[in-house]
C-alpha cells in the first residue's frame, strides 16, 4: 500500500482554493437556473438569520452574530433548489409513467420541480394519480390497521425533519405499537452516536462553534467541508491565520481543505488571495485511519515514557486517573503493537506519522472533526474510539478549544434522534407512555439495513417515509428496490419528485409537503418548527415564502391528521390541536424529553439555547461512569490481488442524495456523474488510463457479483489500491450484508471492487 502519500505545502492559487469567485459564479448560476429568481434572491436574506428559517443542507451551527449573508454556496443551491417555481402536479403525472421516471437519473427527477398534490399510484396505468388527502389518510390507517402486527409497519425519517414533525411521528408510530423507526442516521453517524455512547457516555459532540477560535490544532478526519459543510471553512479560515494547525485525515486532498477564499471578503475574492488552510496532510488508505490513530496513541505513549520529567510530562495524568477508565489495558494493548502493522495497514509511513503526533503533542487545545469518512467504515465505532483515546490522553475533552465533534450532514438529524426516531425505546420511554397514556412498545425495532431485510422477506408490509429518498440513500440498490416494490404499500412525503416515487410498492402514495422557506400559516397563526445543529443548539425556524401550492399540508398536520385516522375519533391525544398550535407539541416535548423544559420560552430566545453536553462538563453517562479507554485490535483488510477499496461520495453540485448539476468543480470533473478516481499506477497496472471506460464489479464472500457499467476512470490523487465514485451509482456496489459492527451502518468506504473494460467480462 502506498506510503507517505502525504505532502504539507500545496499551491494556494485560486485555482487550488474554494470558495472564492467560483462559489459567487457558481450561486449566481444555481438560482439563475430556477424560475423565481427574485424570490429566490430574496428568500437567501432571510436563511440562517434569528428570525428566518434554517436552511434544509447540513447541521452546521449559526454564529452569534450572522451576516447578512449567511449561507454557502451549496446552502443557496438548497434553497433555490427547494424554492423553484417549476411544479410537479397531476399533469406531469399523467404524461410520465413511473417505468418511464424510474429510467430518468436522479438530476432530471429532481430538476421537474415542487409537487403539488398528494397523489395515488395507479398499476393499471402505471401513473400516479391525484387523491384527496382525506382518502390518502384513509388508505394508510386502513392498511396498517390491517396488518397482523405494528412490526410489519416502517416509519422512515429523513434529517430535514423538525422537531415538531419527529416528536409526533415516534408519539403516532409507538401508539400504533412499534418501534421500527429507521433514520438517515443509520446510513451517516450512527457510528459516531455508538462510539460515543460508550466512550464519554453522550452520542452527540462536545465541542461549541466558540471552541473553533480557540483552538491550537484541528483535525479533519474522513470529511470535506469545502463541499458537505461549507460554512465549516469561515471557522477554519479564521484558525489557520492565527496560527492553529490544521490536520487534513482523509485518502483525498480535497479543494476546501487546500485553500479557501471566503466569497464574502471582497479584496481577497477580486484579487484570488487564498488563505492555505490543512498545514498537514495525511492521506491513509480507505479504511487505514484506526490503524493510523493508534500509531498516533502510541507515540503519544512512547513520548511520555520516554520523557525524563516522568509520568504526566506528556499525558494528562491528572485527568486520566480522576475521569478514566482503562488506560493501562489500553497502554499495553499500544506498547504491543507492531509499527509494521501500523504502517501496512494505515497506508502512512512513521516518519509522516511522527509529524502529525507533533502536531498533536505541541497542541493545549485539539478538536477531533469527523464525518461519513469514518463512519461508513466496517471498523468505523472502533476507529472513532481511537480517536477519542488519543484526545482522552491529553485530556483533550471538556476544555475549551477542545473535544470531539462529529459534523452532522443533515440540518436536523441530530434533532431527530434527540425527538426519539430510533428504533429502540428511547431514553424518555416511560415518560411518553405517562404523559400520553399508553405502554409504548420496549422491543427492538428495525434501523435501516433491517427495513429492507423486513421489506424484503415480507415481515414489513408498509413503508412510510417523512422525507428523504430511501430508494437512492440505501445500499444494495438492486435488493433494496425489490424490497419497496414487495410492500402493499409505500409512502413518501416529500417536497420533490425523486427516485423512491418511481420505485412503488403494490399500492403507493406521494404526499407533498411544505418547504422550510414556506409559510405555515394554521389558524392560530403562522407556526415555526425547531432544529438542533451539530453542536446541540435549538433554535427555531420560520419561512415566508407563499406554498408551492395550495394543495401541500406541513409536516406536522400530515402525521396529526394521518394519526387520527388510524386511531380514530376516540383517542384523547389532541392531534388536531397539535396541528394547529405548535407550540402544544412544544410543551409536550418539554413535558417528555430530558433537557427542554420551558422549551417555548427558551425556543424565543435570541438564536435559540444551548442543550448543554454532559461531557463537555467531564460527566460521563455511560455504564462506567467514566470516560473509556476502548482497546482495539488493528484489523487485517487486505484484499485479494487486482481489487482495489473503494469509496463513495459527494459531488460539489450534490447534497446527499439531491443532485443539483453535473459538476464537481472541486475535483476538476464536468457535466460527468459517471467517473471513477483511481491511481494512475493502479490503471497501467490493469491496461486502463486516464479517460477509459470501465465497468465495475464488486465482491462479496459468498455472494453473487454486483455490476454497475460505463463509468470513465479518471486517474487521481489517490493512495494505491484505492478508488472513489458518486452515489447513488456506486450503491448498486454495496452489498446490505456490508454493514459496520456495533451500528450496523452500511459500508460505502472500502467496497472491494474490480475495475475491467467496459462491456468485457473480467478476465
Ligand atoms: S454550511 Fe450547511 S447549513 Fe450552512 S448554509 Fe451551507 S449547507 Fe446550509
Amino acid at each position: 500500500m502506498g506510503k507517505d502519500a502525504a505532502q504539507t505545502n500545496v499551491s494556494n492559487t485560486p485555482r487550488h482554493a474554494a470558495g472564492g469567485l467560483g462559489a459567487l459564479a457558481s450561486t449566481v448560476k444555481h438560482v439563475a437556473a430556477q424560475a423565481g429568481k427574485l424570490q429566490i434572491a430574496r428568500t437567501l436574506l432571510r436563511v440562517n438569520q434569528p428570525d428566518g428559517f434554517d436552511c434544509p443542507g447540513c447541521a452546521w451551527p449559526e454564529p452569534k452574530d450572522t451576516s447578512a449573508f449567511e449561507f454557502c454556496e451549496n446552502g443557496a443551491k438548497a434553497v433555490a433548489w427547494e424554492s423553484t417555481k417549476k411544479k410537479v402536479g397531476p399533469d406531469f403525472f399523467a404524461e410520465h409513467t413511473v417505468s418511464f421516471l424510474h429510467g430518468q437519473d436522479d438530476h432530471w427527477l429532481e430538476s421537474q420541480g415542487r409537487l403539488t398534490h398528494p397523489m395515488r399510484y395507479d398499476a393499471a396505468t402505471d401513473r400516479y394519480l391525484e387523491v384527496s388527502w382525506d382518502d390518502a389518510f384513509a388508505l394508510i390507517a386502513d392498511r396498517l390497521k390491517a396488518l397482523a402486527s405494528p412490526d410489519e409497519a416502517v416509519f422512515y425519517t429523513s434529517g430535514r425533519t423538525s422537531n415538531e414533525a419527529a416528536f409526533l411521528y415516534q408519539l403516532m408510530g409507538r401508539k400504533f405499537g412499534t418501534n421500527n423507526f429507521p433514520d438517515c442516521s443509520n446510513l451517516c453517524h450512527e457510528s459516531s452516536g455508538v462510539a460515543l455512547s460508550q466512550s464519554i457516555g453522550i452520542g452527540k459532540g462536545t465541542v461549541t462553534l466558540e471552541d473553533f477560535e480557540s483552538a491550537d490544532a484541528i483535525f479533519v478526519i474522513g470529511q470535506n467541508p469545502g463541499t458537505n459543510h461549507p460554512r465549516m471553512l469561515t471557522e477554519l479560515q479564521k484558525a489557520a491565520q492565527r496560527g492553529a494547525k490544521i490536520v487534513s485525515v482523509n485518502p483525498l486532498k480535497e479543494r476546501g481543505l487546500v485553500a479557501f477564499t471566503h466569497p464574502q471578503h471582497k479584496l481577497a475574492t477580486l484579487t484570488g488571495n487564498a488563505t492555505p488552510i490543512a498545514s498537514h496532510f495525511v492521506q491513509p488508505v480507505i479504511g487505514g485511519d484506526l490503524a493510523l490513530f493508534k500509531g498516533l496513541c502510541k507515540l503519544v505513549l512512547e513520548a511520555e515514557e520516554a520523557n525524563a520529567d516522568g509520568a504526566g510530562s506528556v499525558l494528562d495524568r491528572a485527568f486520566i486517573d480522576e475521569h478514566t477508565t482503562g488506560f493501562e489495558a489500553f497502554a499495553e494493548d499500544l506498547r504491543r503493537e507492531s509499527w509494521e502493522r501500523i504502517e501496512s495497514e494505515s497506508g502512512v509511513s512513521l516518519a509522516q506519522l511522527r509529524e502529525i503526533a507533533d502536531v498533536f503533542l505541541n497542541a493545549d487545545r485539539v478538536i477531533a472533526c469527523w464525518a461519513m469518512g469514518l463512519t461508513q467504515q466496517r471498523h468505523g465505532v472502533a476507529t472513532i474510539q481511537m480517536v477519542v483515546n488519543l484526545l482522552l490522553m491529553r485530556g483533550q475533552i471538556g476544555k475549551p478549544g477542545a473535544g470531539a465533534c462529529p459534523v452532522r450532514g443533515h440540518s436536523n438529524v441530530q434533532g431527530d434522534r434527540t425527538m426519539g426516531i430510533v428504533e429502540k425505546p428511547p431514553p424518555f420511554s416511560d415518560k411518553l407512555g405517562e404523559v400520553f397514556g399508553f405502554n409504548p412498545p420496549q422491543n427492538h425495532g428495525f434501523d435501516v439495513v433491517h427495513a429492507i431485510a423486513a421489506m424484503r422477506d415480507g415481515r414489513a408490509k408498509v413503508f412510510v417515509g417523512m422525507g428523504g429518498n430511501f430508494a437512492a440513500a440505501t445500499p444494495d440498490s438492486g435488493l433494496t428496490y425489490a424490497a419497496l416494490r414487495n410492500c402493499g404499500l409505500t409512502v413518501h412525503v416529500s417536497t420533490k419528485l425523486n427516485r423512491s416515487h418511481t420505485v412503488v410498492g403494490r399500492d403507493a402514495l406521494i404526499l407533498p409537503c411544505l418547504g422550510r422557506a414556506e409559510r405555515d400559516e394554521t389558524a392560530a397563526g403562522p407556526q415555526k418548527i425547531t432544529v438542533e445543529d451539530s453542536m446541540s443548539v435549538v433554535h427555531a425556524s420560520a419561512g415566508r415564502n407563499a406554498p408551492a401550492s395550495e394543495h401541500l399540508l406541513s409536516e406536522p398536520a400530515i402525521v396529526c391528521r394521518l394519526a387520527r385516522a388510524l386511531f380514530g375519533s376516540g383517542d384523547e391525544t389532541p392531534w388536531e390541536e397539535f396541528a394547529r398550535d405548535y407550540r402544544l407539541i412544544r410543551d409536550g416535548i418539554a413535558d417528555v424529553v430530558p433537557g427542554f423544559a420551558d422549551f417555548n420560552a427558551r425556543v424565543e430566545e435570541p438564536g435559540g439555547f444551548y442543550l448543554g453536553n454532559a461531557a463537555r462538563d467531564r460527566v460521563w453517562n455511560n455504564a462506567e461512569r467514566r470516560a473509556a479507554f476502548v482497546v482495539s485490535p488493528i484489523p487485517d483488510q487486505t484484499l485479494p490481488a487486482g481489487q482495489l477499496r473503494l469509496m463513495t461520495l459527494r459531488s460539489h453540485d450534490q447534497y446527499n442524495t439531491t443532485v443539483y448539476g453535473l459538476n464537481d468543480r472541486y475535483r476538476d470533473i464536468a457535466d460527468d456523474r459517471m467517473v471513477v478516481f483511481a491511481h494512475a499506477d493502479d490503471l497501467r497496472e490493469r491496461g486502463l488510463a486516464d479517460g477509459d471506460r470501465v465497468d465495475i464489479s464488486s465482491h462479496y464472500e459468498n455472494e453473487p457479483t454486483r455490476r454497475v457499467e460505463n463509468f470513465r476512470v479518471v486517474a487521481y490523487d489517490i493512495p494505491r489500491g484505492c478508488a472513489a465514485g458518486y452515489f447513488p451509482e456506486l450503491n448498486p456496489l454495496v452489498s446490505l450484508s456490508a454493514v459496520a459492527y456495533g451500528s450496523n451502518t452500511p459500508v460505502s468506504k472500502l467496497i472491494p471492487v474490480t475495475l475491467h473494460a467496459a462491456g468485457k467480462e473480467e478476465s
